[in-house]
């Protein structure tokens, strides 16, 4: 069988067909510089302004408080680094969680190196952040609380707008890696006093290499890429013109769609959750029942290594991943399943499956009908299986 079956949405996701078509004058015939005086590059600078209304437009905020920057790692450490930066003469303690995306992390643990000192709050286990050691963790010197607004592995909805208050109340600012969210989940930044918010097209059906940065206006914040004028003087580099444009029609599609595509996708997630957890034994379901993104499964399964389910999904053209995309070349179990208390072992025979609107009902059939297959090929393998059903049979 030589058909795809995509299931890492949460990875990367297919450009829309539309949107590439959005794009593709502004490769070709529209490539003035937008930053230049002439009416020929009038027509990019329109269509990067027309893209910022559309962003705006979806997050409730205002069209000069929407950066373009080159993607979710790079809005992450703008925000977090530049407001590190700018604030310093405030205080130097910035709160993080423990399962955030490594843009966040690893900028965090750099910061730290830099002589800022960082609180890490734990999450409960099905991935929702303790709000209660989040306030605690509060101090004088807080400059900043950055938290996801959902999961990329396990797919847990965090209380962002509870967070947002408690931020505001203390005068914090409010930092949210939305890159999951966005296009997927209603985000307003006001209702929810965000402050800072990050986005990215290649999780939203748009182009790779492109991403926005949401700064709501008075945050004092310097640039994080110096150089031209572009951006309010705040991201430098010329435009990526169709990039941004890919970004602007992303978004208004999802806005469009995103109702119907949530209901779709969550009753097809439904269905292969359900079917896993009956038709599989040993296997334990990771993240929150309902707060959690409509696409998103993930499951543990007892006595099985994932990276030999997902060598062997990818034989029947199934693609899946076992974590995040990013921890996959390292041999450590994801810091997100850690975190939520699963042991090494269990941690490590985990699958993120990702859906998309075009998942189909006959793909969950056929890799439910082959995880079982694999799994019973892979545990009959397993001398820790063995060794677990001989002890059972002696009971
Ligand atoms: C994908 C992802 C990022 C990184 O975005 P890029 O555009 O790939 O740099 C950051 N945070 C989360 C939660 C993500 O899922």
């Amino acid at each position: 069988m030589n058909q795809l079956i995509y299931l890492d949405n949460a990875a990367t996701t297919a450009l829309h067909p539309e949107v590439f078509q959005r794009m593709q004058p502004y490769f070709t015939e529209i490539y003035g510089n937008p930053s230049s005086i002439y009416s020929f590059s009038g027509k990019a600078k329109k269509a990067i302004e027309e893209a910022r209304c559309e962003v705006a437009a979806f997050l409730g905020a205002k069209e000069n408080e929407i950066y373009f920057t080159g993607g979710g790692s790079e809005s992450d450490n703008w925000a977090i680094k530049a407001t590190a930066f700018a604030y310093r003469n405030k205080g130097n303690h910035i709160i993080t969680s423990k399962i955030e995306h490594h843009a966040v992390l690893h900028t965090c643990e750099y910061l730290e190196k830099l002589g800022f000192e960082v609180s890490y709050i734990d999450v409960d286990e099905d991935g929702v952040i303790k709000l209660e050691e989040l306030k605690a963790a509060i101090r004088p010197t807080t400059i900043l609380i950055s938290v996801m607004f959902a999961n990329n592995e396990i797919g847990t909805i965090q209380p962002i707008k509870e967070i947002g208050e408690i931020a505001k109340e203390h005068k914090i600012l409010f930092h949210t890696d939305a890159v999951q969210a966005y296009g997927h989940l209603p985000i307003d930044v006001n209702e929810m006093n965000i402050d800072m918010l990050s986005a990215s097209g290649h999780k939203i059906n748009g182009p790779k290499g492109v991403g926005i940065m949401y700064l709501r206006n008075g945050v004092r914040m310097g640039s994080f890429v110096h150089g031209g004028a572009q951006e309010r003087n705040r991201r430098a580099g010329t435009h990526n013109t169709p990039g941004i444009v890919g970004f602007g029609a992303a978004t208004k599609l999802a806005k469009e769609t995103m109702e119907e595509r949530a209901e779709y996708e969550k009753n097809l997630r439904d269905y292969l959750m359900e079917r896993v957890m009956k038709e599989i034994p040993y296997v334990k379901l990771n993240g929150h029942s309902t707060l959690r993104l409509p696409n998103n499964a993930n499951f543990s399964f007892r006595f099985i290594e994932g990276e030999s389910l997902l060598i062997m999904l990818d034989q029947k053209g199934i693609c899946a991943s076992s974590g995040s995309a990013c921890t996959s070349g390292s041999l450590d179990p994801s810091h997100v399943l850690l975190s939520i208390g699963l042991p090494h072992e269990i941690a490590h025979g985990s699958l993120r499956i990702t859906l998309s609107k075009e998942t189909t009902r006959e793909e969950i059939d056929f890799v439910v009908e082959e995880l079982k297959k694999i799994i019973e090929r892979l545990r009959s393998m397993s001398p820790l299986y063995d060794d677990f059903l001989k002890e059972q049979s002696q009971k």
